[in-house]
């Protein structure tokens, strides 16, 4: 604990932590330790962890990044902490990310954007940004990220870590402040492949807060027992034939279904035929759920309520107002727009019936293949500020992202290396769904 505080003050330019729970974790390091002596740690004894500060811990403030929440307090644990301490994990602190989890870059923050640890000037990825850099720049062991469109992965991708998002109704929501949640998943930023089935291990599982997950028995990955089946992998032909993917990016995607090839796995292209449609419906369904999950802040139940506010119509409208930073307040109006009477079935009943389409599809060819092979992000992380002001350009980069979100499939970034100015590259696998243990297995062969 003493070594990832000083590397946390050593680095706090880099804007990781909104806060740092020093003297408790150092305290709980006392305990842990009498009870590994005792001989009845948990699990995660001594495994110091970083939340994503959309996470709630009981006691502990929670902020989602966003000045409404500023100075709101948790009255509860999520059931992931729950399950994290009880196996001994020792939590450090709370990471910047997007506001309310809604962005790729971590630019959305009201705290500010976390820089990357590999090019300062460069962003993190997001919107589990902080979570990224936690692990990258070794300010704790693991960390903990949500993934709504890709919020675990594209950082992880930037940052040159491993992210893992389950399969959705694998881990249990509830304490993880909503953003769109038909999609949102508890994912992990690890160094190994081996950390992130043990945390997957030990968050999985039916919850009784949760109706939405699944009551199938958790797998335990055992990814020492090294998978050396033969494997069928299909690949996006359009990866590496769309003139938006880095040069870099397609090289890594090559070295590696070359290298997958001479070691004996097939490896096929295919043409996803709703390619063009993954942003679009995962964008109109993300914002149709947020507008209705963040209609909660009012300024009256909790959280922020301006001072300027005379009447119950000026403070749900000025404590809003004042309380939503600009990306959040878009996708509010985008999503309320796309739920209105006159324009439901044109945006929001399509969306959900292309949803269904690539589902469908995304699964026929899971039947024929054992993994779908992507870049993680078209580019590596990009600078800070330079794509800010479109936000559609930045929406577009969750391309290859948004299609394990939309089918509800589990997938995993890995890093591949770096580029030669030193940036980290990465790869999606995309695998069956519930079959968490067969991915994240076979995940090894990347590292
Ligand atoms: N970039 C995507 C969005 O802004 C994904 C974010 C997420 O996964 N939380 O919605």
């Amino acid at each position: 604990v003493k070594g990832y505080l000083q590397q946390i003050k050593a680095n706090a330019r880099l804007n990781v932590f909104n806060e740092v729970f020093d003297q408790e974790a150092l305290a709980s390091a006392k305990t842990v330790d009498a009870r590994i002596k005792k001989g009845t740690a948990g699990k995660l004894a001594g495994m110091v962890i970083a939340i994503k500060d959309n996470i709630c811990y009981k006691d502990h403030k929670v902020t989602a990044s966003s000045r409404i929440l500023e100075n709101f307090t948790s009255i509860y644990s999520s059931t992931i902490v729950e399950r994290l301490l009880a196996e001994d994990a020792i939590i450090i602190g709370r990471c910047n990310c997007d506001e309310f989890a809604m962005g790729a870059a971590n630019e959305n923050s009201f705290f500010g954007a976390v820089k990357n640890f590999a090019d300062e000037k460069r962003v993190s990825g997001g919107s589990s940004g902080g979570s990224a850099v936690a692990v990258q720049a070794g300010m704790c062991h693991a960390a903990i990220g949500t993934d709504t469109g890709g919020s675990v992965r594209q950082p992880a991708s930037f940052c040159g870590v491993v992210g893992f998002k389950p399969t959705y109704g694998r881990i249990s929501r509830h304490g993880i402040i909503s953003y769109a949640s038909s999609f949102d998943q508890v994912g992990t930023l690890t160094k190994s492949v081996e950390d992130a089935a043990l945390l997957f291990e030990i968050m999985a599982g039916a919850d009784e807060f949760d109706g939405t997950l699944s009551q199938k028995p958790v797998p335990k990955a055992d990814v020492h027992t090294k998978d050396t089946g033969k494997k069928k992998i299909a690949y996006l032909q359009e990866a590496l034939s769309s003139p938006g993917v880095d040069a870099d990016v397609k090289n890594t995607l090559i070295n590696s279904i070359e290298k997958l090839r001479a070691d004996g796995h097939t490896v096929k292209a295919i043409s996803f035929e709703y390619l063009e449609y993954l942003v679009p419906a995962y964008y109109i369904l993300a914002m149709a759920e947020a507008s209705s999950n963040l209609a909660r802040y009012d300024g009256v139940h909790y959280g922020y309520r301006s001072p300027n506010a005379t009447d119950l119509t000026s403070t749900y409208k000025l404590s809003r107002s004042e309380g939503f930073g600009k990306e959040v307040k878009r996708r509010i109006m985008l999503g309320t727009f796309v739920l209105s009477a006159g324009y439901y079935d044109a945006y929001y009943a399509k969306a959900q019936k292309v949803r269904r389409l690539i589902k469908d599809q995304t699964n026929e060819i899971l039947q024929e293949y054992d993994f779908l092979l992507t870049p993680t992000a078209p580019e590596p992380a990009f600078p800070i500020g330079k794509k800010e002001k479109d936000p559609v350009v930045t929406y577009l980069y969750d391309i290859f992202t948004v299609q394990a979100s939309l089918a509800g499939l589990p997938a995993i970034s890995l890093p591949t290396g770096n580029n030669s100015k030193g940036l980290p590259l990465g790869l999606q696998l995309l695998g069956k769904g519930f079959a968490e243990e067969e991915l994240l297995n076979f995940s090894e062969y990347f590292l």
